[in-house]
């Protein structure tokens, strides 16, 4: 039986659904039925005084029995457990609008005898609840999925399965993780060397899967599994984690060794057929064996995403520091909502400066996050942990409306106001819910549409980054493409561009002005924006020289720490009110 259908089951037979929770998930916590049941009596009295729903109760109960720490010092446990609760929390209130309370799902109070027997009456409690109970299930399973072998390890009760393919699947796979498991327990208890865990993946496994099509996707990953076979002597262990991550463990005497082993198997698994493959390993080497197995797994892991980001080499040993992420980013999930109610976030504004005027001709806003504890928490910390939440959508909303107030306040107060840019994340190219933000606070702040320009940052093969810039073209904005030069970005995508103005990126001119040849591309991109009609900007522009250069070859706006540095609105209003007084 599934979960569901055991929590089905137990509604049915009359308990509450914080018991039916617990019961579904008895098996998975190592809890007997009874026990289960019995515990999780009681979790629906503070609802009843209208406080938190007792699924949320159950559920944190279960990713405690699961993920939870007894070692007040293990810092990395405390945050594991804690994201997961987290991760709960902030998925149960984004299905349910918001509400986690009882009352607020409901709408009614569970302490008033009236209200329960309206909704009674109504059949909201068989409507409403079990909808609420299946929300909490399919959300708990999403965040447990990683312990899968954990949960299962005696106590998967094999009579309740039914015999489906699919089913034999799951069955293979749990024995398979058991197994495995079980290896790597004996060989930490019994290894003379040393014993190491690399974990790795396909980068873009998605993009080959696109390209080539699933089966091949599916070829290829029961080709890597083929060579691990091989590679795999004694004392070497291999699972396939899910989709394309892989894990190895192997007792080691020397780094050279471990390495070695990497290679070797690189060297196997990088073609496929024609597919050339690219694989990313972090690797994780023991020191404590007593240490619990998941968390060398998850070590293994953090070192595979840190191998990501990392252009060198495409092997990362794990370092300390990687938990240091973890913990910022841990500390940012569980602030940044604080930080919009409190108007922690703040709106620095860095002018931009005609070369050839002298004069202030824009600016961009930046956002800046001013923490009581902290103090100033710059974006490059913090933008990249809200883009992978969706948080940037509140910040950047925040922010737009800023630059929209400030905008309308320079023209109320009889300042000549410039155009500001906002940066869009590409979260917000995703779906349209960003031109209705825009065009409501256009609207509702009486702005003209040309003062609030776009800066969006352009890659060639993003498809819907590009669609998406095409529409808010069409409805009148002004758009920026921002760090051209910095990535891939080539000069055909200038011949057929909804873009207005290209932002030079700073990387981008410091390479260009280090030989002559950079020099002369430079004066193409110039050349060619000028032709296509396209207008430029170049930012970071920190020197004298660079002033110079740019003048020579036509390119007149400019942006950089040379001219201004991003200031507090409240400067910039001054400066600006200042250059119209002159
Ligand atoms: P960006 O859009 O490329 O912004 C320019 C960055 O370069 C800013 O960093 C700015 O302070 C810095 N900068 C300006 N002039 C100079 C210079 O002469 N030299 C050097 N070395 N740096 C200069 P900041 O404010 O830390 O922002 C970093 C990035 O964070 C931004 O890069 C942007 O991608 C993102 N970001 C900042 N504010 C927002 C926001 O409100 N929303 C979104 N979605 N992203 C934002
Ligand atoms: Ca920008
Ligand atoms: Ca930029």
């Amino acid at each position: 039986m599934t979960h569901k259908e055991k929590a089905e089951q137990l509604i049915r037979q009359r308990f509450y659904c914080s018991q039916a929770i617990m019961g579904a998930f008895a098996d998975d916590i190592g809890l007997d039925i009874k026990t289960a049941l019995k515990i999780s009596t009681g979790f629906g009295s503070g609802m009843q005084q209208g406080g938190v729903c007792s699924c949320v109760t159950s559920a944190v109960m279960i990713l405690g029995m699961v993920y939870g720490f007894y070692d007040a010092q293990d810092k990395e446990d405390r945050v594991i457990s804690s994201r997961k609760v987290n991760e709960f929390m902030r998925r149960f209130a984004d299905k349910m609008n918001g509400a986690i309370n009882c009352r607020d799902i409901l709408g009614k109070d569970m302490s008033n005898p009236d209200d329960v027997a309206a909704m009674r009456e109504a059949g909201m409690l068989s409507k409403i609840c079990p909808n609420v109970t299946s929300i909490t299930i399919d959300i708990l399973e999403d965040l447990l999925a990683d312990r899968l072998g954990d949960m299962v390890d005696g106590t998967l009760d094999l009579a309740d399965m039914q015999e489906s393919d699919e089913m034999q699947t799951v069955l293979a796979s749990l024995r398979k993780f058991r197994r495995f498991r079980k290896n790597v327990n004996n060989l930490l208890f019994s290894a003379k060397h040393n014993v190491g865990f690399i974990q790795f993946d396909i980068r873009q496994f998605k993009i080959v899967n696109d390209l080539y099509g699933e089966r091949i996707g599916d070829e290829i990953l029961d080709f890597i599994k083929s060579q691990l076979e091989e590679v795999c002597k004694e004392r070497q262990f291999y699972i396939n984690l899910r989709s394309d991550v892989f894990m190895v463990v192997t007792e080691y005497s020397a780094e050279e060794e471990l390495v070695g082993f990497i290679q070797r198997l690189n060297a196997r698994i990088s073609n496929y057929k024609s597919v050339k493959l690219q694989m990313t390993y972090g690797v994780y080497t023991v020191e404590d064996r007593q240490m619990e197995l998941r968390q060398m797994e998850d070590r293994a892991a953090m070192a595979r995403k840190a191998a990501k980001q990392n252009a060198v080499s495409n092997i990362l040993f794990y370092k300390e520091q990687f938990k240091e992420s973890l913990y910022n980013r841990k500390f940012i999930e569980e602030n940044m909502q604080a930080a919009i109610t409190e108007r922690q976030f703040m709106m620095y504004l860095q002018p931009k400066y005609s070369i050839a005027k002298n004069e202030i001709i824009g600016a961009e806003a930046l956002v800046r996050w001013r923490h009581p504890e902290r103090g100033m928490i710059f974006p490059d910390q913090f933008i990249p942990v809200i883009e992978d939440n969706g948080f940037i959508r509140e910040v950047d909303y925040y922010i737009w409306g800023e630059a929209c107030r400030f905008i309308k306040q320079c023209e109320n107060d009889g300042i000549e106001p410039c155009p500001i840019s906002v940066n869009v994340s590409r979260v917000h190219l995703r779906d349209n819910e960003c031109i209705k933000v825009l065009s409501d606070l256009i609207k509702n702040t009486a702005i003209p549409k040309g003062m609030l320009e776009l800066e969006i940052t352009e890659s060639i093969d993003d498809q819907a980054v590009s669609s998406k810039a095409f529409q808010l073209k069409d409805e009148g904005y002004t758009l920026l493409m921002d760090d051209f030069g910095s990535g891939y970005s080539s000069l055909n995508i200038l011949l057929e561009t909804p873009f207005d103005v290209i932002k030079l990126d700073k990387r981008f001119m410091e390479s260009m002005m280090v030989s002559g040849k950079g020099k002369l591309i430079l004066e193409q991109v110039v050349a060619m924006a000028n032709k296509l009609g396209l207008g430029l900007l170049a930012e970071g522009v920190e020197t004298k020289e660079q002033v110079d250069l740019l003048q020579s070859i036509g390119c007149d706006q400019v942006q950089g720490y040379y001219y201004a540095k991003p200031m507090p609105k409240e400067e910039f209003y001054e400066l600006l009110k200042n250059q119209g007084n002159q």
